[in-house]
């Protein structure tokens, strides 16, 4: 029997929005294999972009969508969290971020806060994904 689809977070910061559509397209493929949750302004750029993947949308960031992720990553609902971080701009919700990788440190998820550590970490959970997959 198949495994269950594991589910990733895509959370990036305005900024940093192009980068994540960009970085979603590309590896399209490779997320299909998985359930997406994204915040909500993220989650409907990719939505748009990508339709072939399935996006399950919380709140925006701001008003929360990072608290709502959080929360799931506690529950054991979220397994990886790629969040492309603005590292150059002052936030409104930054104690929500900070709230948000700390959970991911806490529950030891793998967690890429730019694009060069999510490139490497979704190489990694698709061979993963693949494998299980087989089994
Ligand atoms: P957004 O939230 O995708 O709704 O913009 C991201 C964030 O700022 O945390």
């Amino acid at each position: 029997m198949a495994a269950a689809k594991k589910t990733i977070a895509l959370i990036a910061h305005d900024k940093k929005k192009a980068e994540m559509v960009t970085f979603a397209k590309r590896h399209e493929g490779a997320l299909s294999a998985f359930t997406i949750v994204a915040t909500g302004t993220t989650g409907g750029l990719l939505a748009e972009a990508c339709p072939s993947l399935t996006i399950r949308p919380v709140k925006s960031g701001p008003l929360g969508g990072d608290q709502q992720i959080g929360a799931m990553i506690a529950e054991g609902k979220v397994h990886t969290m790629i969040f492309f971080m603005d590292p150059l701009s002052p936030m409104p919700h930054d104690v929500d971020v900070k709230a948000l990788t700390r959970l991911g440190a806490v529950y030891d998820i793998p967690m890429a806060l730019n694009k060069a550590t999510a490139e490497v970490i979704l190489k990694a959970i698709t061979a993963d994904a693949a494998a299980a997959e087989k089994a």
